[in-house]
């Protein structure tokens, strides 16, 4: 198997294949971390010292890797999400029509909805089921053959499809097949416990979605492109995760002046308000812990938080060939041109300038290229989690990320070149001096 040092592409296309829903994300970050040493701990649990630990909650990830800092030492925070736009199914999915059997799905987060059109889809997330014991237990589970598929309607039934525009109604449109004939209530709930191996009165709910089971690829002239579902924010959670391993890990670098923190939080597509959304109240609690853990109390939490500082690391839009008039165009990003800086000064990213001077100064350590993204000032501008950590822990932040097309289509593209360009600098971020 290729080490991210070697390949990190390769590995970063492992990690994407790894992690159809949230759920999988997180738990490949926290099987990854804790092969790279950290203590891994359910929600609640108490580090047993101040060595490395992580925790996780379905599909959040909050990783402190302490290793002997004083407990009122600062956080250095790289903070992304491990959820993507996609299509849920529903709590009662059984459809049919006009001999097709259909399953019922949601539109989850700000999909591009005509990427999901044509495209063969397996299914994953996690199943609750009753096991005797009277509380659930939660099932990973993943299907990699095609399932389900939202077929296109052929362009001679819809002749003005390429000139005025394709319109997809979300509740009546994007409904996939899965088969042929009628549908009763309990089938899809019949065919899971199936699956399973279960009693069908045993599944009692899930939290599943169709993932594109095209498998990501190197792809251009010279291969200096990568295309793959889930970048956003896959590409961030693979990069901070990797980043992390690598400040623990590094043997010259001794122990950083900050901690270096990693939170890789669920919901951030649909505005992380929730008990596993980077808004949760669990983050704090993980931070406070840790402080504990360094025998410190209230007081020696705040003091590390006034000089914490989070790098909120998400996808950045490249400047697109085919619509160079929808960026500002003083602000271009290039792909292949390194690490982007967000700024917005409605505070729709957390950057100011003493948080964009420290990430520079993070750039200058790893001799990272950056660029500066700033959005058309006509357009509304997407978020992240950047905000909302800033405003629930009250400390700076800078939003960051690298450069890719295609932002929320159900397969993106960015370049080879920035994957590992994205890993040196949160590296650097990570390892950096704990005062801006
Ligand atoms: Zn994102």
């Amino acid at each position: 198997m290729s080490t991210p040092e070697e390949a990190p592409i390769d590995d970063l296309a492992a990690f994407i294949n790894a992690a159809p829903s949230p759920y999988h994300a997180a738990s490949e970050v926290a099987d990854r971390l804790e092969a790279a040493g950290f203590t891994r701990l359910t929600s609640g649990e108490q580090p047993p010292g101040d060595g490395p630990v992580v925790v996780r909650n379905a599909g959040l990830v909050v990783a402190v890797g302490r290793t002997g800092q004083p407990a009122a030492a600062p956080f250095r925070v790289v903070a992304a999400h491990t959820d993507s736009p996609n299509l849920r199914v529903r709590p009662r999915p059984d459809q049919h029509a006009a001999g097709w059997r259909q399953l019922g799905v949601e539109v989850y987060g700000g999909a591009l909805l005509n990427s999901w059109l044509d495209r063969d889809l397996g299914l994953s997330g996690r199943v609750a089921l009753d096991v005797g014991t009277g509380v659930p237990e939660l099932r990973e589970v993943r299907w990699d053959r095609p399932l389900l598929r939202v077929p296109q309607l052929a362009i001679h039934l819809d002749r003005d499809v390429s000139s005025v525009g394709l319109k997809l109604d979300k509740q009546a449109h994007l409904t996939p097949i899965w088969g042929l004939g009628t549908s009763t209530e309990g089938d899809f709930r019949d065919w899971l416990a199936a699956e399973l191996s279960v009693g069908a009165a045993d599944v009692l709910a899930w939290d599943l979605m169709g993932h594109d089971l095209t498998a990501p690829a190197r792809l251009g002239r010279d291969e200096e492109l990568f295309a793959a579902s889930r970048l956003d924010n896959l590409c961030s959670s693979w990069a901070g995760t990797v980043a992390l391993a690598n400040v623990l890990g590094a043997p010259t670098a001794g122990t950083p002046d900050a901690v270096p923190v990693v939170v890789l939080s669920d919901h951030e597509e649909v505005g992380s308000t929730s008990g596993v959304g980077a808004a949760s109240a669990l983050v704090e609690r993980v931070l406070a812990a840790s402080v504990r853990a360094a025998g410190g109390d209230r007081a020696e939490l705040d003091r590390a938080l006034a000089g914490t500082l989070v790098a909120s690391a998400d996808m950045a839009h490249a400047t697109h060939p085919n619509y160079a008039d929808r960026h500002e165009p003083q602000h271009p990003i290039a792909a292949g041109g390194g690490v982007a800086l967000k700024v917005n000064s409605n505070q729709r990213y957390g950057s100011d300038a003493r948080t964009v001077g420290a990430a520079l100064l993070a750039s200058r350590r790893a001799d990272v290229e950056v660029q500066t993204y700033s959005h058309h000032g006509a357009l509304p501008c997407g978020s992240t989690v950047g905000p909302i950590l800033g405003a629930s822990l009250g400390v700076g932040v800078v939003d960051v990320g690298a450069p890719q097309l295609s932002m929320h289509s159900a397969r993106e593209l960015m370049a080879v070149a920035d994957v590992e360009a994205y890993r040196r600098f949160l590296s650097a971020w990570l390892g950096g001096p704990a005062r801006a």
